[in-house]
């Protein structure tokens, strides 16, 4: 049977980080909304462009586009046993769309990881954050540093600060979230998938939870 899995939450909570570790701990496919907009970024495509446009604001890519590049991707043949979503759905017509994406599959969202942490927190994380260019893996510069500096540990890429990880951006990111995804917290609680995971503990912790969560 396919799992489709929702990773929720603030930027900078630990969302790539979580779902790079589920997703080698389950076997399942991880679809980033944000790695496929930077990698069409990097591609110099149409999409990339438009998108690029809201991304520096620290804006939400207009929901239509987003969801033709999410629906792109899950269709293939790869996700048919199902997936970790992070960073998609983001706002409630994202959400629904997704349902409908699913069930034509005969899928659905099965649980929904709600992870949560302080705004200070967040903001630390992303101030630090160091996003490998190939594959997107994550670093901080305290908290979790590569092996080489300025270098991925598991693929040799370049390591790069976001250019949407400034505190100004940030803080116009968290913003958006309150704003525009956070009503997903009660979409998905009423429907009784939502499991709320405490993100401010550390990288293993977290995961130990999220598992936990995912076992229920
Ligand atoms: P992330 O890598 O998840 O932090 O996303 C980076 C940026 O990509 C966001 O600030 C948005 O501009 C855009 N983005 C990613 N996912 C979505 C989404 N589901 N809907 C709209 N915009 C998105």
């Amino acid at each position: 049977m396919a799992i489709y899995i929702v990773l929720l939450g603030p930027p900078g909570v630990g969302k790539g980080t979580q779902a790079k570790i589920l997703a080698e701990s389950t076997e399942l496919v991880h679809i980033s909304s944000g790695d496929l907009f930077r990698e069409n970024i990097g591609n110099q495509t149409e999409l990339g462009k438009l998108a690029k446009s809201y991304m520096d604001k620290g804006e939400l890519v207009p929901d239509d586009v987003t969801i033709a590049m999410i629906r792109d991707r899950i269709f293939r043949p790869d996700c048919k046993t199902g997936a970790i979503l992070d960073g998609f759905p983001r706002t409630p017509p994202q959400a629904d769309e997704l349902e409908k994406m699913l069930a034509e599959f005969g899928g659905q969202v099965d649980t929904v990881l709600y992870i949560t942490a302080a705004e200070s927190i967040l903001i630390e994380r992303t101030s630090g954050r160091w996003s490998c260019r190939a594959q997107g893996h994550i670093y901080h510069q305290e908290f979790n540093m590569p092996k080489q500096a300025g270098i991925c540990d598991y693929d040799g890429s370049e390591l790069y600060h976001r250019d949407d990880d400034t505190a100004e951006t940030v803080a116009i990111r968290i913003g958006v979230y309150l704003e525009q995804t956070m009503p997903l917290v009660e979409y998905y609680r009423k429907r009784g998938k939502l499991v709320e995971v405490n993100g401010a503990q550390g990288v293993e912790q977290v995961t130990k939870d999220l598992l936990t969560a995912l076992k229920k």
